[in-house]
């Protein structure tokens, strides 16, 4: 009997779109120019995107990750992240007169001009978004205390006081959970009926396309595996998107190291993807670790064909 005839039977969904948004391509085009400009080192303020396999391959490359402006040098090229800043991180880079480059997603920058806008019409703005994500102090920072609300859950629009009700606006962070925050906005609305909504939703349209196709594929698989990492916003939603939407094991993981073969063994039927910010290399690794253990049938769900795609800042066009 040869060794694939032993291998247990496995129908594995290739689910997509998955993996490198638009925003996430851009903003690793712009470390990986700035260190063929200018050479290593090259700083990066908080992980360019999060995945931990694309930082530790651009640190191999000379990139020097920091968490503050403070830890870098005057004379080296300094880079921000694709999730946004504060307006008073761009300040602190433009009084020292440092070489840096802003590498935020134009899908988050809109969502930025959006509660300016809101804010030059004397409204004062919601965030709907997770405290603490990099994105969200990027836009809640670009206003000042008082003049923007971070709401979370339900109970937060209850507790909301702003100065005059009929005079306000909501955005969201870019990559949440379209279901978790629909009873949000609904809240909102009730509580105050003049609220002022985003002409197009601020979820943006990767985090949407990859949750459509997890929800598509759910009802077919018994094992959903999202490639991401913990700190990944867009592939934790996809993680309980998969779950919300009928596939009760739903699991995000690194790479194939965190495939449990024993688990995996009880399906007959699993679905891979990964998260905006995951290179394709990991779902390779994670299809040829199956391949070595199940005799697999690939099935493909394309929900449908992405072209985005976004200029790198014309200092680094080649
Ligand atoms: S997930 Fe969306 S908002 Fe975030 S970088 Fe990608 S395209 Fe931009």
């Amino acid at each position: 009997m040869s060794m694939s005839k032993q291998k247990p039977e496995l129908d594995l969904y290739m689910i997509s779109p998955r993996g490198f948004c638009a925003g996430v391509e851009r903003a690793i085009q712009i470390v990986e120019q700035s260190l063929v400009k200018w050479g290593p080192p090259v700083y990066v303020r908080h992980e360019i995107v999060h995945n931990k396999f694309v930082v530790d391959t651009l640190r191999n490359k000379g990139v020097v990750f920091v968490k503050s402006l403070d830890e870098c040098p005057d004379d080296r090229p300094v880079i921000l992240s694709a999730h946004g800043v504060a307006r008073s991180v761009i300040k602190k880079a433009q009084n020292r007169d440092m070489n840096f480059m802003d590498a935020i997603c134009p899908l988050v920058s809109k969502v930025h001009v959006e509660i300016l806008k809101n804010h030059r019409e004397g409204l004062q703005n919601v965030m709907i978004g997770h405290a603490g994500h990099p994105e969200t102090l990027g836009t809640l920072g670009q206003l000042s205390l008082g003049e923007i609300f971070l709401v979370e859950t339900v109970e937060d629009v209850e507790n909301l006081t702003p100065d005059d009700p009929d005079k306000i606006a909501y955005v969201t962070q870019t990559t949440l959970s379209i279901d978790d925050i629909t009873p949000i906005i609904k809240a909102l609305k009730n509580k105050f009926p003049n609220i002022k909504e985003p002409h197009k939703s601020d979820i943006c349209y990767a985090t949407t396309n990859r949750q459509e196709a997890v929800k598509k594929a759910a009802p077919f698989i018994e094992g959903l595996f999202v490639i991401g990492s913990p700190n990944s916003s867009n592939s934790k939603r996809l993680v309980e998107v998969g779950r919300n939407a009928g596939c009760s094991f739903s699991m995000l993981i690194s790479g194939p190291e965190e495939m449990n073969l024993s688990l995996i063994r009880k399906f007959k039927t699993i679905g891979l993807t990964s998260g905006a910010s995951a290179p394709e290399i990991l779902v390779e690794r994670c299809q040829e670790f199956l391949q070595k253990h199940f005799h697999i049938k690939f099935v493909s769900l394309e929900t449908i064909k992405e072209n985005v795609t976004f200029n790198l800042p014309k200092e680094l066009r080649v």
